[in-house]
């Protein structure tokens, strides 16, 4: 077992995951709490890299498994399925999320901080208030740079007043222009073209289950859906080989286009039709057009998850 507190956000990290990690640490070291360490639970993607490029740091260590008893803090997740393996068996310390709370469960009493906000930075940017810490540059960048990503520059429906007068102010600490920051930072996370398919349908992946009934829904940035659904055919054996490999009645690809605010879906399995009945389309060759559609927490699982 690590001696360490391990902090952690979900599998097939995000901007959000890996981002407040690395300032929930900073702000535990703030209070004095030394014996702790951010961790990632997979790749770190395209975006995400820009961040840590523009910081000139690297990104934290990865962590495949923890023992028994481990001791551990949960940031942007909760869900065991999308959590770290023997995250069962672990010592959970704290919580700090912004999503739906499901399949988690402790023995022990544990902080859990959640929030509906639009990102986990924007309840560490009310922590650091709280505790009357100064926020630095880096740290503003960390927390702005997760924010950007889980709203889209404030254009997802998710983004919450209180994420707003977070980024506000962290872009004035940063001494950064959101804007085009933001811009690049999302664009960096758009280029697909190295990536396999396999990658692809696993790079922002999220697991989830409703009763026992198994689901996926993933989710891809792009500045065109038309280029990623040139690929459709091989994205579609991809997806099927997930569907077989974990017994997935559902698996649903979002292809976003963060310039205009809308997605298309790819939905194969046994249950495809529940994305009909979800948003009151016809799937065409697998594919529906959502107009307006880019929060799969918002947006997205909750359709699925009723018509499951
Ligand atoms: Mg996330
Ligand atoms: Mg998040
Ligand atoms: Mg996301």
């Amino acid at each position: 077992m690590e001696n360490k507190i391990l902090i952690f956000g979900h599998k097939n990290p995000d901007t959000d995951s890996i981002c407040s990690s690395l300032v929930l640490e900073i702000l535990n070291k703030k209070s004095g709490k030394n014996n702790v360490e951010a961790r990632r639970l997979g790749n770190v993607n395209k975006e995400t890299q820009y961040v840590l490029d523009y910081l000139g740091i690297s990104a934290p260590e990865l962590l495949e498994s923890v023992a028994e008893g481990q001791e551990v803090c949960l940031v942007d997740h909760n869900e065991f399925n999308q959590s770290v393996e023997g995250i069962e068996k672990a010592k959970i310390l704290s919580v700090t999320d912004h999503h739906r709370i499901a399949n988690f469960e402790t023995s022990e009493p544990l902080y859990y901080t959640a929030k509906p906000y639009g990102c986990t930075s924007t309840i560490l940017f009310e922590e650091f208030k709280m505790l009357g810490h100064e926020i630095e540059k880096k740290e503003a960048i960390l927390m702005a740079s997760s924010i950007i990503s889980d709203t889209l520059l404030l254009k997802s429906p998710t983004t919450t007043d209180y994420d707003k007068k977070a980024l506000e102010e962290l872009g004035k600490i940063a001494e950064i222009d959101i804007e085009k920051y933001g811009l690049e930072m999302l664009k960096a996370g758009t280029d697909l073209g190295d990536f396999s398919e396999e990658e692809l349908v696993n790079l922002d992946a999220k697991s989830l289950d409703k009763d026992g009934h198994k689901f996926v829904i993933a989710q891809v940035n792009t500045v065109s859906i038309e280029d990623v659904l040139k690929r459709q055919e091989k994205l579609e054996s991809a997806i099927n080989a997930e569907i077989e490999r974990n017994n997935l009645e559902l698996f649903v690809l979002a292809i976003t286009d963060i310039l205009n605010s809308n997605s298309e879906i790819i939905a194969l399995g046994a249950k495809a039709d529940v994305v009909e009945k979800a948003f009151g389309v016809k799937l065409e060759n697998n594919t529906a057009f959502l107009e307006g559609v880019v929060s799969r927490k918002k947006q997205i699982l909750p359709n699925i998850d009723k018509n499951m």
